[in-house]
């Protein structure tokens, strides 16, 4: 009998103890602050799991990040690499994604914080105003939620540019790859938006080389991870006018402290880390099926490579 030990203390833990066993009731779930026999264990179901715990469960067959990030699980240095490590790919968690990056691309696109500023001034005064298909929105990052921003903002007539680790095409898409692409990547990008799964090669990537690399007066969006962003970098490229603006969703504090410059910085607009979530009602489905799968000798579904660590 499978044994899926369980994140407990949340809110809807009883909404998930239900749910398996209404939907699962071959699954013996257990909540972390009382897991029995760590040697029985053969399901992981977590979300910034304390560090070494993993490593306590001799019989773990699947390890299952709760979100569609898994850098919480290679900062813990004795993960257990041979056990299979899946992650959530939700249509939920990746239409909500591509909300946000269309709106705060729309936002700035069509200037809106400005008339919203000139409004409070009773000041009427328009904006000369861009097409669409004369403003590049780069895309750092082409994976299941990239993939789905780039679709939505060409429908929405931009030209959108990509980049990613590998070779990848798109229709519509202007793709670059790797290193020797990033340059030609960076100096179109208008907007750039960070989709990248945080990992040892992406880990400060948006730094004052990269920002020098943009157009003058680029926007930058970060969806993707806090460590992406050298936080000095940006605030000099916004201070000095080489940024006209940043949204920031991800920190490398979390929640971000009261007395970080971010907060009060005129050109940054933040939220805190909700640009986008996984949806329970789909997610345990898709536990489920991934417990079945593994019970069965099949591979996972959205299984990470732990030599990418993505
Ligand atoms: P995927 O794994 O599907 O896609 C990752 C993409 O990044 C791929 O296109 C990959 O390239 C590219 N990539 C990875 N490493 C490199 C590299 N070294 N150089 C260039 N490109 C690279 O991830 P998702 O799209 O599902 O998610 C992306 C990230 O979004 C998550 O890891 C998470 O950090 C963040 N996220 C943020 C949320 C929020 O609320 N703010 C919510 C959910 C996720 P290739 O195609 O060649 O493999």
């Amino acid at each position: 009998m499978p044994v899926l030990i369980f994140r407990s203390g949340s809110a809807r833990t009883q909404w998930w103890l239900d749910t398996f066993r209404e939907r699962a009731p071959e699954i013996e779930v257990r909540l972390w602050d009382e897991p029995g026999d760590k040697s029985e264990i053969t399901h992981a179901l977590v979300w910034e799991p304390n560090p070494g715990v993993l490593a306590t469960m001799p019989s773990l067959k699947l390890i299952i990040s709760l979100g569609a990030g898994v850098d919480h699980l290679f900062r813990d240095p004795k993960v257990p690499l041979q056990v299979p490590i899946a992650r959530v790919v939700d249509v939920n968690l990746t239409a909500r994604m591509t909300e946000y990056v269309v709106l705060y691309v729309l936002r700035h696109h069509r200037h809106v914080p400005l008339y919203e500023a000139r409004q409070r001034e009773s000041l009427w005064q328009s904006e000369t105003q861009p097409a669409a298909f004369d403003r590049t929105v780069g895309i750092m990052g082409l994976g299941t939620l990239g993939r789905d921003a780039a679709e939505k903002l060409v429908g929405l007539g931009f030209r959108v540019t990509g980049w990613t680790r590998t070779p990848r095409r798109m229709e519509g898409v202007e793709s670059f790859h790797g290193e020797a692409g990033f340059a030609p990547f960076l100096q179109s990008a208008e907007i750039l938006v960070n989709l990248l799964p945080l990992t040892p090669q992406t880990e400060n990537i948006v730094d004052a080389k990269l920002l020098a690399a943009l157009p003058e007066g680029a926007y930058f969006i970060n969806v993707g991870r806090g460590p992406h962003v050298v936080d000095k970098d940006l605030i000099a490229a916004l201070d000095s006018g080489r940024l006209s603006g940043a949204v920031l969703d991800v920190f490398r504090k979390e929640p971000l402290p009261a007395g970080d410059p971010f907060w009060r910085h005129p050109k940054i607009t933040l939220t805190p880390h909700v640009a986008s979530m996984s949806d329970p009602r789909t997610v345990i489905e898709q536990v489920i099926d991934n417990v079945r799968r593994t019970e069965r000798g099949e591979d996972p579904l959205n299984r990470v490579d732990p030599q990418q660590q993505y």
